[in-house]
C-alpha cells in the first residue's frame, strides 16, 4: 500500500513516491505530476510562479555548479564555463556534430572520431550524459523541495526521431541523477496525450504535431490505433526556432541604427541588450502590434508587419519540412485529422496562421505550449 502523508504547509494529503513526468528540453525543461486530489496533470511551480527552467549549467571558480536562471545569466559573461543546448550532444560522436561546431561556446573536445564526445571545462572531462544529469538532478531537487516528498521515479521525454545510443543516454543521465527512469516517451506523443488524443479505444486518428521552440523545430506524424502510437514520420531542422526570430530582428535594429559587426564583438554587454529586447519584441508583438523601447541610449521599435516579414522565411521553411513529412507518410494534407501546437514560438500568430493554412485546420493551441509536452508526460 502506498504511504500517505500530509503536507504541513498545505494541510493536504500527499502520497509518498511519486512519479513526476520531465520535459528534458534543449532549451528549458520542466516537471509534471498527476495532482493528487484532482487527478490532473500540472505543471510544478515555484512560489514566483516560473515553472520552466532553462536548461543550461554554469560552472563557477570553485567548483559551485549553477543550473537554470541563474546559470542563464553566464551565457554572454562567462561563455566557455556555461553549457547550454547539451540536448543536442547526446549520444553524438564529434564527427556527428563538426558541421556545428561554431554554434557551441564551451569546448566540445576534437578527437576526429566516432567516439561519444566529451566536454572540456578547466582541467575536466564531462560527458553529455553527465550535465544531462546536472539539470536532471535540479529538476528532482525543485520537485521535492516545491512537493516535500522524495522523489525517486520519472518519466521522460525524448524528440521522436531520437535513436536507441540517444534514448540510453537519457535513460542513463535520469539514472545519474538518482532517477528510476520507468519510460522514455516521444514528446509528440506525449503532447497527443495531453490533449486526450489516445485516450479512447477504438480510435485511430492522424495527427501531426508542430513544435517550435527556441533552437529547434520537429514535425511528427503519428498514427493512434486504439491507444497505440506510431510515429509514421519525423522531419524538421536541428537549427531552427525562436531564436533565429530574436537574430533577425536584432540585426534589422543593428542596421538601423549602424552599429558595426566590430562594434558589437567588442561590446558584449550591448550585444546582449539588442538580443533581449528583440526577443522582449517579439514576445509582445504576439499579443500587440506595435514596440517601442531602448537599447542604451538607442531608441528601438517594431512594427507587428514588420516583424513579420522579418521572420516569414523561417515559418515558410518549417512549412517545407511539414510538406516532407506528409510525404514520407506517404499521406496528404486531407489525411490529418488533427494538428497539435507544440513549443513557445507556436504563440506567433503568423505561425498559427501558416500551419492552419498548410493544414487546412483548426489548430489544438488551448493549452501552454511550454507545457503540452511535460502534462502529457505527467
Ligand atoms: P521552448 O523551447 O518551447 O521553451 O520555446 C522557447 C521559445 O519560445 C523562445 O524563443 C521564446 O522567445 C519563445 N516564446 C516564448 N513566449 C513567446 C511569445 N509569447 N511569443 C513568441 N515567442 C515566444
Amino acid at each position: 500500500m502506498a504511504k500517505i502523508r500530509i503536507n504541513i504547509a498545505t494541510g493536504s494529503l500527499q502520497q509518498e513516491e511519486m512519479i513526476v513526468g520531465i520535459d528534458l528540453g534543449t532549451t528549458n525543461s520542466l516537471v509534471a505530476i498527476i495532482h493528487p486530489e484532482t487527478k490532473q496533470p500540472v505543471v510544478l511551480k515555484e512560489y514566483d510562479g516560473t515553472a520552466l527552467v532553462p536548461s543550461v549549467v554554469h560552472f563557477g571558480e570553485r567548483g559551485s555548479i549553477t543550473v537554470g536562471d541563474e546559470a542563464k545569466k553566464y551565457l554572454i559573461t562567462d561563455p566557455q564555463n556555461t553549457i547550454f543546448s547539451v540536448k543536442r550532444l547526446m549520444g553524438k560522436s564529434y564527427n556527428d556534430i563538426k558541421e556545428h561546431s561554431s554554434f557551441f561556446t564551451y569546448k566540445i573536445l576534437d578527437d576526429d572520431t566516432d567516439r561519444l564526445v566529451k566536454i572540456q571545462l578547466g582541467d575536466r572531462f564531462y560527458s553529455p550524459i553527465e550535465l544531462s544529469s546536472l539539470i536532471l538532478k535540479e529538476l528532482k531537487n525543485r520537485a521535492e523541495h516545491i512537493l516535500k516528498t522524495s522523489i525517486t521515479r520519472a518519466v521522460i521525454t525524448v524528440p521522436a526521431y531520437f535513436n536507441d545510443a540517444q534514448r540510453q543516454a537519457t535513460r542513463d543521465a535520469g539514472k545519474l541523477a538518482g532517477l528510476d527512469v520507468l519510460r522514455i516517451v516521444n514528446e509528440p506523443t506525449a503532447a497527443s496525450l495531453a490533449y486526450g488524443l489516445g485516450m479512447k479505444k477504438e480510435e485511430t486518428k492522424t495527427v501531426a504535431v508542430y513544435d517550435l521552440g527556441g533552437g529547434t523545430f520537429d514535425i511528427s506524424i503519428l498514427r493512434i490505433t486504439n491507444g497505440i502510437f506510431e510515429v509514421l514520420s519525423t522531419n524538421g531542422d536541428t537549427y531552427l526556432g525562436g531564436d533565429d526570430f530574436d537574430s533577425a530582428i536584432a540585426i534589422h535594429w543593428q542596421n538601423q541604427l549602424n552599429i558595426s559587426d566590430d562594434q558589437l564583438r567588442n561590446d558584449k554587454s550591448l550585444a546582449q541588450s539588442l538580443r533581449l529586447r528583440a526577443e522582449e519584441a517579439k514576445i509582445f508583438l504576439s499579443s500587440h502590434s506595435d514596440f517601442n523601447s531602448s537599447v542604451g541610449d538607442h531608441i528601438v521599435g517594431l512594427k507587428k508587419d514588420k516583424f513579420e516579414n522579418l521572420v516569414r522565411s523561417f515559418v515558410e521553411r518549417t512549412i517545407s519540412c511539414c510538406k516532407n513529412a506528409l510525404q514520407d507518410a506517404e499521406l496528404s494534407v486531407a489525411d490529418i485529422d488533427e494538428v497539435i501546437m507544440v513549443g513557445g514560438s507556436t504563440r506567433v500568430p503568423l505561425v498559427k496562421e501558416m500551419v492552419s493554412e498548410f493544414f487546412k485546420k483548426s489548430l489544438h493551441d488551448s493549452m501552454n505550449p511550454d507545457e503540452v509536452v511535460a502534462l502529457g508526460a505527467a
